[in-house]
């Protein structure tokens, strides 16, 4: 009998759809080919429908991951000494404040207790004179989503950029860059665009092209938005161009993915992410396990939950014999308190899939010796999705 493969649940990468799987396999295409062409200008006009950006705001697809998005960001829209505010929660925010700090820029950094999100008027008052607001959209050490339209809102009122990292949450949680004012939405395939990994995804506002425009200390010619932006705009236009190679076997695929995005609707995908969220939460709660993130901040993303009393980091092993594959805590202070399960992307329109996680981490839980009620916490989760 064929083994059945482990189930990849952690908070990316995430198992991606057949079509995008199938799209992945093809005889690697030169940059300059006709369909490549036409398949990378498709993405880019698909990209601002997912991100939900004005026709004005540009994206970018390069070859790399998200932390090089992010140093995209950093690097073209803050001149070194410029203010900055970074909304902290959690281990990706420090990692932004790292790359802020490499780039020369004054950082203030306004966080919270790992599971917080700090208060908005506090981040409202360090704003005053900030070239640019940073934040995590969802922290993926901590599974928080911060109130991404309310921070656009007070770095507007500010007179500041926006720039906000997704990549744990776009096409999972809610985001509407035209609509609430945000000037970078940046991410990565390998989470719920649902792709393989390879791809940094990044659309910039007319704003924040200007604040590139305007800097005394370019960026490194890598992620200089003055290199690649004629780049993007040949290929929204099908011309040849060259800058430096693009990753021509996944952005086929990229097409494929956000065409099933779309084809779904952006609506319809951000209910899927809450009802798969509530769902899951359900099953939590019915073993007795209890969040990270405080009341009202958790990202329907993926879980980050707290080990039982008694039970530890031996779960992760426990669920991998069950043929489920999940994460560990990443936050420095916290690594060995928490666990982490993803559920973003394609596998939230496998119901089957998400009660064999739910079952992996319920059995897992009773052989290390926690009371989990395994089939109420499956039907908690089934009642939760048909409702
Ligand atoms: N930001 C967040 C919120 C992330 O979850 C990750 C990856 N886990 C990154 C940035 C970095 O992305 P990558 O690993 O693709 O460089």
């Amino acid at each position: 009998m064929p083994v059945e493969r482990s189930l990849l649940m952690i908070p990316g990468p995430v198992e991606i759809s057949p079509a995008v799987l199938a799209a992945t396999s093809i005889p690697p295409p030169s940059h300059l080919a006709a369909d490549f062409m036409e398949r990378f200008g498709r993405a880019l006009e698909r990209m601002r429908a997912v991100w939900r950006a004005d026709e004005a705001a540009q994206p970018y697809i390069l070859a790399g991951s998200g932390t090089l998005a992010m140093d995209m960001a950093v690097a073209n829209v803050v001149d070194p000494g410029e203010r900055v505010v970074v909304v902290n929660t959690g281990y990706f925010s420090d990692r932004v404040a790292e790359m802020l700090r490499r780039r020369g820029a004054d950082v203030v950094e306004v966080g919270a207790a790992p599971g917080s999100v700090p208060a908005l008027s506090d981040v409202a008052a360090a704003l005053p004179g900030a070239r640019a607001l940073f934040a995590t959209h969802v922290d993926t050490s901590t599974g928080v989503r911060v109130d991404a339209r309310a921070l656009a809102g007070a770095a507007r009122e500010a007179g500041a950029l926006s720039v906000f990292d997704g990549v744990c949450a776009t096409a999972a949680e809610r985001f509407e860059m035209g609509a609430w004012g945000a000037d970078v939405y940046l991410t990565a395939s390998q989470k719920a665009i649902g792709l393989p990994a390879g791809l940094a995804l990044l659309v910039a506002s007319e704003r924040a092209l200007a604040a590139r425009d305007a800097l005394s200390t370019p960026p490194p010619l890598s992620v200089d938005w003055h290199a690649w932006t004629p780049i993007m705009r040949a290929y929204a236009e099908r011309r040849p161009s060259y800058f430096a190679t693009p990753a021509t076997t996944l952005v086929p695929a990229l097409d494929v993915g956000l065409g099933e995005l779309l084809a779904e609707g952006m609506e319809a995908v951000f209910a899927r992410h809450q009802r798969v969220g509530d769902g899951i939460r359900a099953a939590w709660a019915t073993l007795g396990l209890e969040l990270l993130p405080e009341s009202g901040w958790a990202a329907n993303a993926l879980s980050a939950v707290r080990y039982p009393a008694g039970v530890g980091p031996e779960l992760l092993g426990e669920i991998s014999a069950r043929g489920v594959i999940c994460a560990g805590g990443l936050h420095p202070a916290l690594k060995t308190a928490y666990f982490r399960v993803g559920h973003m992307g394609y596998a939230t329109t496998r119901p089957e899939w998400l009660a064999r996680a739910v079952r992996a981490v319920s059995e897992a839980l009773a052989a290390c010796g926690h009371r989990a009620d395994v089939e109420g916490a499956v039907a908690a989760l089934e009642r939760s999705l048909e409702g």
